[in-house]
């Protein structure tokens, strides 16, 4: 008789862990604590305007590939490249970059503050896609069964990339481009991993490869939430229930095996093998009380930042504002030093705007606008009162308009802001943090909170405090990861 898998959480960690475990005979139920699918990359449809909550783009699209043929079907969505793959502003500067992926392209925008930049972000470029080839198969795709393993798949990789280890992203970034705007904006990437270049490892200097050569980013036809409505249809065809409104508070085991998870209300949900996508780190703590997860523990470890997230639906267009764009300010370093401890960061804040309307008319009534900020904020440990909410979100209307050079206070009609109290309380990310536990060396691989449970021989996890880490294509390799673990207890477990 084939196992029964119940799956606590339905991100993407948990749909695509689903779909893989259905699709080789598993019967797999979901349950969800919010009313609707998707976790973090999920949507809110509101004055007639459809908004994408979380992520705006994707890298690496080949681990959607692969995952569509892991489960041997047609990808349920259509994704388009970027190009450019975002604009980048300072602050009083008339200068917008467009971040072009032809290198010649971006070497004409930055001739004026760096004339060798082809020739630097060539030799950069060249040294970022090494160090992707040598570690992202061996490293980031590994299931490890102890330090001993993860250290021993390391020693795989070429030694010629020891040095950059003990970089941080900035200092190998300036080692190729000397003009401060270069610099900034080449080591942005480091925030897209929720921190800042000055306390990322330079191994992640990786992710310029693939940002701009490798794969590029991606958008997806009708907005990222058809990732999620391709998936849930595809769950359908394989009857895999799905039940929203339904928190996991609690558990019952016997000796070494989980028998049921407890919800809110008190229904015990049997199973024979459980996949937790709720944070790897949060659960253990909350569910099963582990006292190296209590939440005293947790505020010890390092977590990537806190979002505030602005959706707003304007009722004119602006033509001039492209899909992605970056606004930064001039105290870049300083910036960085404060914004996960500080809260007086945002007095001059840095901000991110998707225009979702752009390439996706039909997010947005005719003639208007969908804007979706990103804004990052210390966590709750360090700003826990948003009382100041409304002032905060005003200077950032205020300064946006300042910069595209157009008042669009007047145009807004619809207006929805998350703090990290929101983001904390739907999806149960500790203190708010967006993109769950930060990268740094002692929080990944062995490192980081295992995929299988260290008590419950019968439980695993997916989704990004777990391996290999945050992001929507290492989400995808998590749930490889963690069904793989699943096939192996499976075929160790039967008679
Ligand atoms: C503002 C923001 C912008 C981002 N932008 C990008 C981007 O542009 N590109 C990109 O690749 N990534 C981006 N990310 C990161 C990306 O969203 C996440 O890495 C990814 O969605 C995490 O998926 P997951 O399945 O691990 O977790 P989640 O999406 O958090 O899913 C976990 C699910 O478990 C549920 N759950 C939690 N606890 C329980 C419980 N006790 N019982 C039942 N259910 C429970 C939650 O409600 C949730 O639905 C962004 C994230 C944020 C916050």
């Amino acid at each position: 008789m084939s196992k029964k898998v119940l799956i606590a959480g339905a991100g993407l960690g948990g749909l695509s862990a689903a779909l893989r475990l259905a699709k080789r005979g598993y019967q797999v139920e979901i349950i969800e604590k919010n009313s609707q699918a998707g976790g973090r990359l999920n949507q809110i449809k509101k004055d007639g305007f459809t908004f994408d909550t979380g992520p705006s783009f994707f890298s690496m699209s080949y681990e959607f590939t692969e995952f569509a043929e892991d489960c041997n079907i047609r990808l349920p969505f259509k994704f388009y490249e970027l190009d450019p793959l975002y604009t980048v502003n300072f602050k009083n500067s008339p200068v917008t970059y467009h971040l072009y992926r032809d290198v010649k392209k971006l070497a004409e925008q930055f001739k004026h503050v760096e004339p060798n930049f082809e020739e630097n972000a060539r030799k950069y470029l060249e040294k970022s896609k090494q160090i992707f080839h040598d570690t992202f198969d061996i490293v980031i795709k590994s299931n490890y069964d102890s330090v001993y393993h993860y250290l021993k798949t390391l020693s795989k990789v070429n030694p010629g990339h020891v040095n950059v280890l003990f970089r941080n992203y900035w200092q190998q970034v300036s080692k190729y481009f000397k003009s401060e705007d270069a610099r900034q904006i080449i080591s942005l990437v480091a925030f897209f991993l929720g921190r800042t270049p000055f306390d990322t490892s330079g191994v992640y200097t990786l992710l310029s490869y693939t940002e701009f050569m490798h794969d590029g980013y991606y958008n997806v036809e009708g907005g990222m939430y058809k990732i999620v409505e391709g998936i849930v249809d595809e769950l359908k065809k394989e009857n895999v229930k799905i039940t929203y409104n339904t928190e996991i508070t609690g558990f019952e085991s016997e000796n070494n095996r989980l028998v049921s998870l407890i919800d809110d209300k008190n229904r015990k949900w049997d199973a024979d093998i459980f996949l937790v996508n709720a944070d790897a780190a949060v659960f253990r703590g909350r569910i099963f009380n582990r006292k190296e997860y209590s939440e005293a523990k947790l505020d010890k470890m390092e977590w990537t930042m806190g979002p505030l997230t602005i959706y707003l639906g304007l009722k004119s267009k602006l033509p001039d504002v492209e899909h992605h764009n970056y606004y930064l300010g001039n105290n870049f370093k300083d910036y960085a030093d404060k914004v996960f401890k500080n809260p007086e960061v945002l007095e001059k804040p840095y901000y991110y705007v998707n225009v979702l309307s752009k390439s996706n008319p039909g997010c947005a009534p005719e003639g208007g606008e969908t804007l979706f900020f990103v804004c990052p904020v210390p966590d709750l440990r360090f700003k826990s009162n948003w009382a100041d909410r409304d002032e905060i979100v005003s200077s950032i209307i205020d300064d946006f308009s300042m910069r595209i050079k157009k008042d669009i206070r007047p145009e807004i009609v619809s207006e929805t802001v998350y703090t990290p109290v929101e983001w904390q309380n739907q999806f149960n990310l500790h203190r708010g943090s967006g993109l769950g536990l930060s990268h740094k060396m002692m929080q990944i691989g062995a490192f980081r909170p295992k995929n299988y449970d260290e008590v419950y021989k019968n439980v695993f996890y997916a989704g990004a405090s777990t391996i290999p880490g945050t992001g929507l294509p290492m989400v995808l390799i998590s749930s490889k990861l963690a069904c793989e673990r699943i096939y192996k207890y499976n075929a160790e477990n039967t008679i």
